[in-house]
């Protein structure tokens, strides 16, 4: 960063210390990752100079020779990696892949099946400060109180009473399989269209580490930066025949130009994702989400759902006599970074909530292991207690910049 040091100082300090911060502290948000070196060098190239409105071999710029062929790597990576027939990658974000499929096939009005947000549902698929809320009917299903996890038969008795036009699967914040050939089954049954949003598993997806969507899917959605590992940003999959439809949505619909030198960095993200060593990892992510759900368990926090399937893991912390909003100013203080999540059926506001979400894709790309994972555990358990005691904090930060130092960040 030579050049905005010397030119920059004010800019250059905030961004040193935002490596710093993420260089020494524990990156528990389970929709955060750490790209790669190549992902980073994609991002900061000459790409973003160009201009590319169109798809490959149908811009409407000149100059796009090489973009063409750097668009359509990423697209036939994504089709590989997922068995695909058709991708969009140029959307910029999972919230505007969301809108593009949404606006493919929705009037105003239209009736769609969602998750609950608190739940584990994303913001996208029905919140009522969200466009998808305000435009469209959103209908919501949840998981049961005792099982705290999807109940399909009552999904497709909400799915016959409802007659959604389109049933929407995943989630931000569920840490369980979701059953897609089933929910294909239920939106067949009442004549639906069947989308699923598997930003958060996408990675795991990849690795054949949960079930693949596309099969069974109208339409994919994803994010590419979460259990993927690729740059901020979105993508689209979906059955050939919606191919005219959705090109023409993302581009002129609702977007101008690709962000090509984004699209650039999914195009390293997916052929990394193509390499053996993409399934060893998030292999790991799910015992690191594992080991940490279990430890916690074992000092007393309530699991929801009592484990987790994927990278996350959701904390009771109201069973425990805090707030969520509590523990995560509690943990930031120590450098320990995660975010306050509704739990199923919480009573607490979206602001304060009843627990907190922890994800293990961002260390284990750091290379923390399940004893590792203990570790974060067993200083999470240390905090909560101290706050609930009133003690102090002290000595705890440097315990956790002890175990980072043990994997700095881009060596
Ligand atoms: N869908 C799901 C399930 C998500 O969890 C998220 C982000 O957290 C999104 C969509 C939106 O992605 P973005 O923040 O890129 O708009």
């Amino acid at each position: 960063m030579s050049y905005i040091k010397s030119e920059d100082p004010k800019l250059y300090e905030a961004m040193q210390n935002e490596f710093d911060r993420q260089n020494n502290n524990i990156e528990l948000i389970a929709s955060e990752n750490f790209v790669s070196q190549a992902v980073l060098e994609a991002q900061g190239s000459t790409l973003t100079n160009k201009y590319a409105e169109g798809y490959p071999g149908k811009r409407y710029y000149g100059g796009c020779e090489h973009v063409d062929v750097v668009e359509s790597l990423a697209i036939d990576r994504l089709k590989e990696i997922f068995g695909a027939e058709y991708a969009n990658v140029q959307p910029h974000s999972g919230s505007q892949a969301n809108m593009g499929v949404y606006f493919s096939i929705l009037e105003p009005g239209d009736t769609v099946l969602g998750m609950n947000l608190s739940h584990g549902g994303h913001l996208t698929h029905g919140s009522p400060v969200n466009f998808s809320g305000k435009l469209y009917n959103f209908v919501e299903y949840g998981v049961t109180k005792d099982t705290e996890r999807i109940d399909y038969d009552a999904l497709l008795e909400q799915a016959k009473k409802e007659q959604p036009k389109l049933i929407l699967a995943g989630a931000s914040a569920y840490p369980f399989e979701i059953d897609f050939k089933k929910f294909r089954e239920i939106a067949d049954e009442v004549g639906a269209y069947f989308m699923v949003d598997m930003a958060h598993i996408a990675g795991l997806v990849a690795a054949g580490l949960h079930q693949n969507p596309v099969p069974y899917a109208d339409f994919v959605t994803s994010t590419t930066h979460k259990t993927m590992r690729g740059p901020r940003g979105g993508f689209i999959l979906a059955k050939e025949k919606y191919t005219k439809e959705l090109n023409k949505i993302i581009f002129p619909g609702i977007q101008g130009g690709p962000l090509m030198h984004v699209i650039a960095g999914k195009a390293v993200a997916f052929r990394e994702a193509l390499q053996p060593e993409f399934k060893t990892y998030q292999a790991q992510v799910i015992k690191n989400a594992q080991a940490l759900g279990a430890r916690l368990s074992e000092k007393g926090l309530r699991i929801v759902g009592g484990g987790t399937d994927n990278h996350l893991v959701l904390v009771d912390v109201k069973s425990y006599g805090l707030t969520g909003k509590i523990a995560e100013e509690a943990l930031d203080e120590i450098g320990i970074t995660c975010n306050k999540n509704m739990i199923p059926f919480d009573e607490a506001s979206p602001f304060v909530t009843s627990g907190i979400r922890l994800g293990a894709p961002a260390m284990t790309s750091r290379g923390f292991n399940e004893a590792d994972m203990e570790q974060v555990a067993d200083l999470i358990v240390e905090t909560l207690n101290r706050v609930k005691e009133e003690a102090s904090l002290e000595g705890l930060q440097e315990k956790v910049h002890a175990l980072t130092a043990k994997y700095p960040l881009y060596k």
